[in-house]
């Protein structure tokens, strides 16, 4: 075959492809823009399957019915039990014919009390759908569901593995499931997270996340030696006035060490007047925003407990861990945010605005602690009251995130 004849093959091959993918974009649009009011009916059932995050009961109902609707959609689910919280995770497995593995994630719990329903029923007003969870994260599952169903009706599986995860305890720090989703996220090119975003009532636009900060606390312990107040005060080592002493060493220590911010907001010591106190504790709020401040924090906290005021007294600090934070310091959140924002241009004209941080946690932290994958958060629906009263979606960010999401699944599958 001549040089020519294989060029003309293959420009007809590449034609084909583009051909074939600009259809899958406009029969997406089209299906996503159908699917409405099948989404509201999702998420009308799942908001009156209330969920606390305290609630077994409540948790178990709504995971029997996403597992259901996940295998329905051709998965093969897997239900966890989590050590030390109420609510167990779901882990929906779809493999495909591509190169690709890709994972989706939101949570099943919420912040409600049972009972919250009968209080705030599930309702449409103003262009919005009003009950509790529905935004944090019911909407972001709904999001995932009917994005999945959509692509399994157009034959989409150009992907190696995709994934599904729904955890139970995201409100409860996510104790029982971070290590999971952690080690999930490891064995993943990409991790979407379905947090909600911002409703346009309170941002201009709908937007993505790029990055949240991890939590965590400092403790800080002093023992000196006890002695009488007013007879040998000389006796004691006053743990009080050492502690005192410590916490004005660590209080600037955002500027020493940057990703941490450290924010002292509890202080315990003694027991009686007249005694010299031989135990002082302190507790601070720790926010971390890049992956290895906390241990260089730790690093910096254990050189100033040997710069001690009191002879003799002991200084232990202590850096505690909770929820990682969610970073991109090699801009690959950016990268994909950018994808998304020329998909939200495919639509009718609204813009998507990137979010570069917030002092929230997300489980978008433990999906990327590995390093491995590329994270991308806040692709759930837009909404408010979350964590409050009255929360709601805006029932017309339903069809641009149903779209945003199958979009980016067919692109990421393809390796764009
Ligand atoms: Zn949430």
């Amino acid at each position: 075959m001549d040089a020519r004849r294989i060029a003309l093959i293959v420009m007809t091959f590449a034609a084909v492809c583009v051909g074939h993918a600009a259809d899958l974009e406009t029969s997406l649009r089209a299906a996503a823009a159908a699917e409405e009011p099948r989404v509201i009916d999702t998420l009308k059932a799942l908001v009156a399957l209330e969920s606390g995050t305290m609630d077994a009961p409540g948790l178990a109902r709504v995971a029997d019915d996403l597992q259901g609707r996940l295998g329905a959609l051709g998965a093969r689910v897997e239900r966890r039990k989590l050590e030390g919280v109420k609510g167990e995770a779901l882990i929906g497995r779809f493999t495909g014919t591509g190169k690709r593995r890709l994972m989706l994630i939101a949570h099943m719990d919420t912040i409600y009390a049972p009972g919250t329903l009968a209080r705030e029923p599930v309702r449409i007003a103003d262009g919005r759908l009003y009950g509790p969870g529905v935004a944090d994260s019911k909407g972001g599952i709904a999001v995932i569901l009917h994005s999945l169903k959509l692509l399994r009706e157009a034959g989409w599986k150009d992907y190696a593995q995709l994934t599904v995860l729904f955890n139970g305890d995201e409100e409860s720090q996510s104790a029982g499931s971070g290590a999971l989703i952690a080690a999930l996220g490891a064995e993943h090119d990409v991790v979407l997270s379905y947090e909600p975003t911002p409703a346009k009532s309170v941002m201009q636009a709908e937007a993505v996340l790029l990055s949240a900060a991890g939590t965590g606390t400092v403790e800080l312990e002093v023992k000196g030696r006890t002695s009488h107040a007013g007879a040998a005060p000389g006796e004691g080592r006053n743990a009080l006035v050492e502690l005192v002493h410590q916490l004005s060493q660590a209080d600037d220590l955002g500027a020493e060490v940057p990703g941490a911010q450290v924010n002292w907001t509890l202080a315990q010591a003694g027991a009686v007047r007249n005694q010299i106190p031989d135990l002082a504790t302190a507790t601070a709020d720790l926010r971390l925003t890049a992956p290895d401040a906390a241990a260089r924090l730790q690093q910096r906290l254990d050189a100033l407990a040997l710069q001690r005021k009191v002879p003799d007294t002991e200084v232990h600090y202590r850096v505690r861990i909770g929820r990682p934070p969610f970073a991109s310091p090699d801009g690959r959140s950016v990268a994909l945010a950018k994808k998304a924002k020329a998909i939200y241009a495919e639509l009718d004209g609204r813009p998507l605005i990137f979010i570069p941080g917030t002092g929230a946690g997300t489980d978008a932290g433990y999906a990327g602690s590995s390093g491995k994958p590329s994270v991308l958060e806040s692709l759930g629906l837009a909404g408010w009251g979350y964590h409050a009263k009255d929360e709601y979606i805006e029932i017309d960010s339903i069809v641009p995130r149903v779209y945003l999401t199958t979009r980016l699944l067919v692109g990421l599958g393809r390796g764009d």
